[in-house]
């Protein structure tokens, strides 16, 4: 049995989703849950010392109906152990495949890793390309532009990624093929965008929950919880619309600012100190002061677990993006629902990331490149679709923004489905 099993949530979520519309059918329920295919592989590594290392890494592939599967590769070692990282990957997995649906692009979901912490364990650049490379060629049988895509996720980047489509290309006859994976960098055929695609995405989704609640943005005050990649372009571009950011954290501590600071003086602080705390002008809080400050827009962007029932009663905004992945307890949802706020879930808003991957692998199929408006304005039009599809059935079925997502997604892969039906 694992401990707060993962996979066994992402059952749940897809179950609670085929209530809502009416599916009993325990066959269909189980094919909607359950992965098509989980690859372990064992990655033997020469390490520097000359001895022989022995890794574990997996490939989950959820679901290809809508299109070839989709999704991270990370170098982690959750507290579970192998066997829990196992089952985080199928979970993983499973939630990309419905991320991708709600966009609506035409990918499904995949997730994988290794069970490894390139960080706390200093694994040299040598033995880490080769770890690399070996899980490339353990996987090299299952992925390819028009089977399964990986990516980038937690400690792995756009190098990792050109090491697995340099060790695919070679393996088939030294072909190239950028579309084989995403998160490249720009020289080896990465998309303009990939750098703010998160956080952009996560704007888009909340000028349209604005809309939808008649809150004007203009006049609007914004929370950022963490200050990284997703929650600052979040912040950046809000601003640009008109927003007003009045507090941010990250790991250091949380700061308000009653008047508001300039999200760029603000990256320029912590590039200087290290931190956003100790912001001129600002006032050291606690985490708890931070969340429930009062605003318009919450972007709960650093981590998961953080809106817990009791922030949950105390909290006084009006929207909450959440950019980070699953940043909100269950037990705070029917909490935050009685409230009425208008939640944006992670899985709708920060599909920016994985609309940018697909925008890229798009590119990399037809060989031509777009400029960063065009891809920005693609992006652009799948999430606000996403969030306006969502937005209606959440009205339609009157449940909140987090089933909603779900219905829509389980919705547009059965429909895949069904299309197909079952053959061999
Ligand atoms: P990041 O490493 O760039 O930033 C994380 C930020 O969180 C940092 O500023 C860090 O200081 C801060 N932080 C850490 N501990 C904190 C704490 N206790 N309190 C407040 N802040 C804290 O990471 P990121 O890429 O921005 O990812 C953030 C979240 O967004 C993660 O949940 C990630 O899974 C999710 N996400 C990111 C992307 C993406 O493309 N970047 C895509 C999808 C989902």
């Amino acid at each position: 049995m694992i401990k707060n099993d993962p996979f066994a949530n992402a059952t749940k979520q897809v179950n609670d989703a085929c209530d809502i519309i009416g599916i009993a059918d325990k066959g269909i329920r189980e094919y909607l849950a359950m992965p098509n295919k989980v690859l372990r592989v064992k990655i033997p590594v020469k390490m520097d010392d000359g001895k022989i290392r022995i890794f574990t890494g997996f490939r989950s592939q959820h679901n290809n109906d809508r299109g070839p599967y989709k999704g991270g590769i990370r170098y982690f070692n959750p507290e579970g152990g192998v066997e829990y990282m196992e089952r985080e990957v199928m979970a993983l997995s499973s939630w990309m495949t419905w991320k991708c649906a709600i966009v609506d692009i035409p990918l499904g979901g995949g997730k994988g890793g290794i069970y490894v912490n390139p960080k706390t364990e200093k694994l040299s650049e040598g033995e880490l390309e080769r770890l690399t490379r070996g899980f490339a060629f353990k996987i090299s049988e299952i992925i390819g532009p028009g089977k399964d895509i990986p990516a980038p996720d937690v400690y792995t980047t756009g190098k990792e990624m050109t090491q697995i489509m340099d060790t695919y290309g070679k393996l088939n006859g030294n072909i190239s093929t950028p579309g084989v994976i995403t998160g490249k960098p720009i020289s080896m055929g990465g998309s303009l965008a990939r750098n703010v695609a998160t956080g952009l995405g996560a704007a888009y989704c909340v000028r349209e929950a604005a809309k939808a609640l008649k809150i004007n943005l203009k006049t609007a005050k914004v929370v950022l919880q963490g200050f990284g990649n997703a929650s600052t372009f979040a912040g950046i571009y809000l601003e640009k619309m008109g927003s007003k950011v009045i507090g941010a954290s990250d790991s250091k501590g949380s700061i308000l600012f009653e008047k508001g600071a300039p999200v760029n003086k603000l990256m320029e602080y912590k590039e200087k100190t290290g931190s956003v705390v100790g912001f001129p002008g600002s006032k050291k809080v606690s985490t708890e002061e931070l969340l429930t400050a009062k605003c318009d827009v919450l972007i709960p962007g650093a981590l998961e677990n953080q809106i817990t029932a009791n922030i949950a009663k105390n909290l006084k905004c009006k929207i909450i993006a959440e950019a980070a992945n699953g940043p909100t307890l269950p037990e705070a949802d029917p909490i935050i629902e009685q409230k009425k706020i208008l939640v944006i879930p992670d899985i709708l808003a920060n599909s920016g990331g994985v609309c940018i991957s697909y925008l890229e692998w798009v590119q990399n199929n037809m060989g031509y490149y777009w400029t960063f408006d065009e891809v920005a304005n693609k992006m652009e039009t799948n999430i606000t679709k996403g969030f306006k599809d969502a937005y209606a059935l959440s009205k339609k079925h009157k449940i909140d923004m987090r089933k909603a997502t779900m219905v829509l997604a389980v919705e547009r892969v059965l429909e895949a489905f069904n299309q197909k039906g079952i053959w061999p």
